[in-house]
């Protein structure tokens, strides 16, 4: 059969989709991103704000009417974990729901799909790490692999927990494998995927030392992972990215928010003073070391000097970037039983007011970086101009520049000449002369 798949969500969705192309394929099935040849389609969802859910019910209800009368349409991912058997009433015409440790059972699952028979599977197993399904499943110049799954923190606002279950550790040696895989097939950039990867443990093996261990892999020219939580990020982690020469100087470090009272009740178990300790030493032993973050505005009870608390964090620690987000009541989550009191007016003004504060730290941060040379990794043709390349510094900053194709997946340096918001622009020095000098170990 041919099949369609189509990722809504985080990085962790992306593998996941490859992860269940890959099983599909090997069942014998063919995958097509032409919905009106495909037997089957096949959505991977998020759940993790309630806007991101009703995008995925409003897209399949579409679908149901894009794809052929005898195709069949499925749900898998966080939405199918949450939603289960209802989503058969939800959504007209849909025939499966896979849970997010049951997609071993999908090439099964659509093969019953294709004789019109309808199926739920959501149970939750919690020693589900996918180790029968070992990657690469796909191979870009940077790539995914997931180290992780599930979370154990329950932060009182967060669903994941709900439907990812447990942590699970993926073993060290398939991690090694799989990498070392992905490298044969051309990838130079991996990222390390886990809800907490702090929390790594293979038995005595520690996140820093999958660090080095992925550190080893030959012809790998970077490493980057996310994500870190605060409570639990090591002195160890910390000399892992300064000592490590492919793991990147960037850090994705979510704080949430920068007031003691909504942090207590989000149950991050830090404070705002921890918080900016916590950074303080990190830039001591990492000068330069780019920093990112996901803040929540709007959280119950949070009031105008909760929120201006959250500013003055994002103006002490000027961000790198940040990924900001409106409150969204989760069903299930101990935070839903809070009084959900920020009206939502003043939720789109008080993001508003911090998009634009962080505009302007990321815009001067980049403005310094005018004048200086980063190393980056040459990835193809710029989207907005094809005559131009883009690339990641080792910041994971996106850079464009003029040089000859055949530098792509090869390590240059630019010389930042200008900047944007989001984009840096640059010149190869080598370039000008007429000779693009890749900088390769
Ligand atoms: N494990 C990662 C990713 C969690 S989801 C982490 O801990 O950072 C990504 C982000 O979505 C979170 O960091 C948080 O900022 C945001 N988020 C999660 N639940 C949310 C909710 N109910 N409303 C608004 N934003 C939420
Ligand atoms: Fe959600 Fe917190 Fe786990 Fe991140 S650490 S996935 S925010 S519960």
């Amino acid at each position: 059969m041919k099949i369609y798949v189509e990722t809504y969500g985080c990085q962790m969705n992306e593998y996941d989709s490859a992860m269940i192309r890959s099983m599909l394929v090997s069942a014998g099935h063919s995958l097509t991103s032409d919905l009106a040849e495909a037997d089957v389609a096949i959505v991977n969802s998020c759940t993790v704000r309630e806007r991101a859910e009703q995008r995925v019910l409003g897209r399949l209800r579409h679908l149901r009417g894009l794809i052929g009368k005898n195709a069949a349409l499925g749900v898998v991912g966080c939405v199918a974990q949450r939603m289960g058997e209802e989503l058969l009433s939800e959504v007209r015409g849909l025939d499966f729901v896979v849970g997010t440790d049951r997609y071993a059972l999908i090439p099964d699952i659509v093969e019953k799909a294709g004789r019109g028979l309808k199926c739920v599977e959501t149970d939750q197993d919690n020693s589900e790490d996918y180790g029968d399904h070992p990657g690469p499943f796909t191979a870009s110049l940077s790539d995914f692999v997931s180290v992780m799954r599930g979370c154990n923190n329950y932060c009182s606002y967060c669903i994941v927990p709900h439907v990812r279950g447990r942590e699970r550790s993926v073993p060290h040696a398939t991690v090694f494998a799989e990498v070392k895989a992905l490298v044969r097939l051309g990838m130079r950039d991996v990222t390390l995927l886990g809800q907490n990867v702090n929390s790594y443990r293979d038995g005595p093996v520690t996140f820093a030392q999958l660090l080095g261990i992925i550190n080893d892999v030959p012809d790998l020219k970077r490493i980057r992972f996310a994500t870190s939580h605060p409570k639990d990020l090591s002195e160890e982690l910390i000399d892992a990215i300064a000592d490590l020469d492919r793991v990147c100087e960037h850090m994705h470090l979510p704080v949430q928010s920068g007031s003691n009272s909504i942090l207590r009740r989000m149950n991050r178990s830090y404070t705002r003073e921890d918080y900016v300790a916590l950074i303080g030493s990190i830039r001591k032993r990492i000068p330069g070391i780019a920093v990112t973050t996901d803040v929540i505005m709007g959280f119950p009870g949070e009031t105008d000097e909760d929120f201006h608390a959250t500013l003055s964090l994002m103006e002490e620690i000027r961000f790198d970037s940040a990924f900001m987000f409106r409150y969204s009541v989760r069903e299930g989550t101990s935070a839903a039983t809070l009084d959900d009191d920020v009206p939502e007016a003043t939720k789109i003004e008080r993001l508003k007011t911090t998009i634009e504060l962080q505009k302007g730290i990321t815009t001067a941060i980049n403005q310094e970086l005018i004048g200086t040379q980063l190393e980056v990794l040459v990835d193809g043709p710029s989207k907005r101009d094809a005559s131009r390349m883009f690339g990641k510094s080792r910041s994971g900053k996106t850079v464009i520049f003029e040089c000859p194709d055949e530098c792509a997946g090869k390590l240059i340096h630019v010389r930042v000449t200008s900047c944007s918001a989001w984009t840096l622009h640059g010149e190869t020095e080598a370039w000008q002369k007429g000779l693009a000098r890749p900088v390769d170990r």
